[in-house]
């Protein structure tokens, strides 16, 4: 079978790799497709060398057909699934306080281990959730940075009526901002990429572009009290430094971004203000749940997030094209093709 194999920084190469054979408590997968996220461009970069391995297959983004499942699993040949790459021990304090997935050991199939950017995959069925035949294939592969955006809007409580800013329009930014509408907000989206701009609007979302000055914006559409929630989805230092300044007394900022350097951010505003800080990482359970049910109803539409579909022979230029920005939001891999 196909496979893509990691040879270090900048280079992806199809190889032909063994049949995987599952273990007890497995499924056997046939993966159909897998996106390209953020995460995935770091590992291009090489900036997770120390957690990829050379010659590992990443991919976290998956949507599957199964081939086989153990008897008695709820699964059968022919299902359409999901898988919830996350490894955890089950004994450490953050397991046992239900933090499954930000376990002490924790470990992501497609970063840490294994992942789906190959023809067949094997995962426990404990991992696996089901998806209706309502969503397409393209739409399936976006439930996992959806559940992404269920967790972050669940954890810092977005309600009906609040005020939320979403600092960057990419593919999670703009699934946040989805859900948070979903919930009852007022959702503004701050982009710079005007191919961006042009689909976030298209999906009615109110954006501030960059020739709108986002302190203005928030002073103005809040009366100068200030959103009540704040999400830094960019990873850009200018945006953390500001996300303090727009959020209102006892407000709330999120951080979802990856930042790998220590930066500068005003906590005088978090002193002055007495705001909250909250980090917001990968999703439990429930936040699957309730993706596949936000796709399944309509309720936030995923195929207008999908670019383009690429065959796994072009894993390299699809990364090459959405680290070059651009008319891009999200780049799915075909591992059929
Ligand atoms: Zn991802
Ligand atoms: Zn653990």
């Amino acid at each position: 079978m196909r496979a893509s194999s990691y040879g270090g920084a900048g280079r992806f190469t199809t190889v032909d790799a063994p049949m995987p054979k599952p273990g007890a408590g497995e499924a056997l997968l046939r993966v159909r497709r897998v996106g390209i996220c953020g995460t995935d461009l770091h590992i291009f970069q090489g900036h997770l060398d120390h957690r990829v391995p050379k010659g590992g297959v990443i991919g976290h983004e998956t949507f599957a057909e199964v081939v086989g499942a153990p008897r008695g699993s709820g699964f059968d040949a022919g299902d359409r699934v999901v898988v919830d790459p996350v490894v955890s021990c089950g004994a450490c304090r953050a397991c046992r306080m239900g933090a499954t997935y930000l376990c002490q050991k924790l470990k992501v199939r497609g970063v840490d281990v294994t992942g789906g950017m190959q023809e067949y995959w094997t995962v426990p069925v404990t991992q696996m959730l089901r998806v209706p035949d309502t969503l397409n294939d393209d739409q399936a592969a976006v439930i996992e940075p959806l559940a992404v955006a269920t967790h972050d809007v669940d954890r810092v409580g977005v309600k009906r009526g609040d005020r939320v800013l979403v600092f960057g329009g990419g593919p999670i930014g703009a699934l946040i901002a989805m859900v948070a509408r979903g919930r009852g907000a007022e959702v503004a989206v701050v982009e710079i990429n005007p191919y961006r701009i042009g689909l976030l609007e298209e999906l009615r979302l109110t954006t501030v572009g960059p020739d709108i000055d986002v302190h203005k914006f928030v002073e103005t559409v809040t009366d100068g009290d200030g959103v009540d929630i704040a999400f830094e989805v960019t990873g850009n230092p200018a945006a953390a430094r500001m996300v303090t300044d727009v959020v209102r007394v006892w407000g709330t900022v999120s951080i979802v971004a990856i930042h790998a350097e220590p930066i500068p951010i005003n906590l005088y505003r978090m002193f002055e203000r007495e705001l909250t800080i909250h980090g917001a990482r990968l999703y439990a359970r429930r936040d699957w749940e309730e993706a596949i049910q936000l796709a399944a109803s309509g309720a936030v539409p995923l195929a207008p997030l999908v670019t383009r579909t690429i065959p796994l022979d072009a894993l390299r230029q699809g990364m090459e094209q959405a680290l070059a920005g651009g008319p891009v939001m999200k780049i799915l891999v075909d591992v059929t093709r």
